[in-house]
């Protein structure tokens, strides 16, 4: 089966002709630039950041190992989430689908973009049920979405499981590897050539530690990057995070250490709470945080914030009821956490 990415992109997308900015009419080496509207004064935020990032993706194409044309950079990963509908999806006609319990974007993109959304829950043990998922789609199911480690439960999808979706459905298969670095696996990058319906999400907000500036990756085949890149805004992204990023790249072992760090925290918090009698269950984490069912979970969430410790309440979310997630700090801020729930066990007994 030839998978052709254009065959499944809304007609208006195939037909458009992108944003022409004033630096792409022109090429070859300016001194004076009298082109954009742009004021003489302050330099270098005067200018208008390049629209293509051609300096960071040449970094993070190196660092990758890929090639920059299979690299979109956005305004976090959620840039891309939302331009993957809308590069895709038909409002009103076409659907996604994806597991459950999940990451909210992928449902809060799809509403905005009046998608229909069709949630297929995990294993009770948060494993892939691939062959449910496979039977959810129809000729209008558009996007599949992935996460793994995933968002709230933590654990790695089975790669089996994966490659078994990858290739048994026939729209793209977005795979949201964001907590990838925490989990001791290369996830799917190395394969994505061979899978020309992959399109695979990391981001600098996690492991990276720049939340902040705001910068996502999507790696996927060139035709697709394409796509994606014709729709962004001309200049999605700011010059600041892209010099900054650029620079922070080169740190990769301060990076290595750091998710070394909490990767060494998990194991300790991850301890300390199985010893616990107010924790009725502890589900192996392969990502930055840790999602345990407690006795009276929203109880203890207020509890903890008048604390001052804020955890994540997904009590309410299926497959997690009177569950808290529990992002890794440093090793202080766990200790605190940590006391602040012996005292909870104390005043419960
Ligand atoms: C945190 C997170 C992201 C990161 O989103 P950015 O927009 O890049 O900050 C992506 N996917 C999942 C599942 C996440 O939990």
């Amino acid at each position: 089966m030839i998978f052709d990415p254009l065959k499944l992109v809304r007609k208006n997308i195939r037909d458009l002709k992108p944003y022409s900015s004033a630096r792409d009419e022109f090429s070859g080496n300016g001194s004076v630039f009298l082109d954009a509207n742009e004021s003489p004064f302050n330099s270098p935020y005067n200018r208008y950041p390049d629209p293509y990032q051609k300096e960071l993706k040449a970094g993070i194409a190196e660092l990758f190992e890929k090639g920059p044309e299979q690299i979109f950079l956005g305004n976090g990963s959620d840039e891309a989430i939302d331009l993957l509908f809308r590069v895709f999806c038909e409002p009103g006609k076409d659907n996604i689908l994806s597991i459950a319990p999940s990451y909210g974007m992928y449902k809060v993109c799809a509403d905005i973009n009046n998608i229909e959304y069709r949630k297929v829950l995990l294993n009770e043990d948060f494993s892939l049920n691939a062959e449910a998922l496979l039977k959810a789609a129809d000729p209008h199911s558009k996007l599949l979405f992935l996460c793994s480690p995933n968002n709230p439960s933590g654990n790695l999808l089975g790669y089996n499981d994966v490659v078994q979706v990858l290739k048994g459905f026939e729209g793209l298969v977005i795979l949201d590897e964001a907590y990838i670095d925490f989990s001791g696996s290369h996830g799917f990058l190395p394969e994505l050539e061979d899978y020309p319906n992959l399109v695979i999400l990391r981001t600098f907000s996690k492991a990276w530690a720049m939340a902040a500036i705001r910068l996502g990756m999507a790696f996927a085949s060139p035709e697709i990057i394409r796509l994606l890149t014709n729709v962004k805004y001309p200049y999605n992204l700011n010059y600041l995070t892209q010099s900054f990023a650029l620079e922070k790249i080169t740190e990769i072992r301060a990076k290595e250490k750091n998710v070394n760090k909490i990767i060494q925290q998990r194991r300790f918090v991850t301890d300390k709470l199985k010893n616990m009698s107010i924790v009725e269950k502890l589900y192996p984490s392969d990502a930055n945080f840790i999602l345990a069912q407690f006795h009276q979970a929203r109880n203890l969430y207020n509890y903890l914030i008048k604390k001052g410790v804020i955890v994540r309440d997904r009590s309410n979310v299926e497959l997690c009821e009177g569950c808290l997630r529990l992002t890794i700090g440093t090793g202080q801020e766990n200790k605190l956490l940590l006391e602040m729930l012996q005292k909870w066990a104390l005043i419960k007994s």
